[in-house]
């Protein structure tokens, strides 16, 4: 018997390109674009507001949100983008 093989998927660490934390994939499709949950989401929330979607006022308040439970270095990264 060798069957080893359960769960070796999604226990991949890798290190998130904005903001240099260790952090592994959650699900979102977040490591295919090598970034934390996060950072992710607010990448997403950076785009609809480039794109118009949505208003600065309700970008710094989902931002704010998501910013809240986020671990300090993705913290430190998005600091001077949140109004
Ligand atoms: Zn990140």
């Amino acid at each position: 018997m060798s069957d080893n093989r359960r769960f070796e998927k999604y226990s991949a660490i890798y290190t998130c390109r904005i903001c240099d934390r260790r952090t592994r994939e959650t699900g979102d499709s977040e490591s295919y674009v090598g970034l934390c949950a996060d950072c992710y989401n607010l990448g997403g929330l950076d785009n609809e507001l480039s794109d118009g979607c949505i208003e600065q006022d309700e970008f710094n308040r989902k931002a704010r949100a998501i910013l809240k439970g986020a671990h300090p270095a993705t913290l430190a990264a998005w600091e001077g983008q949140v109004e």
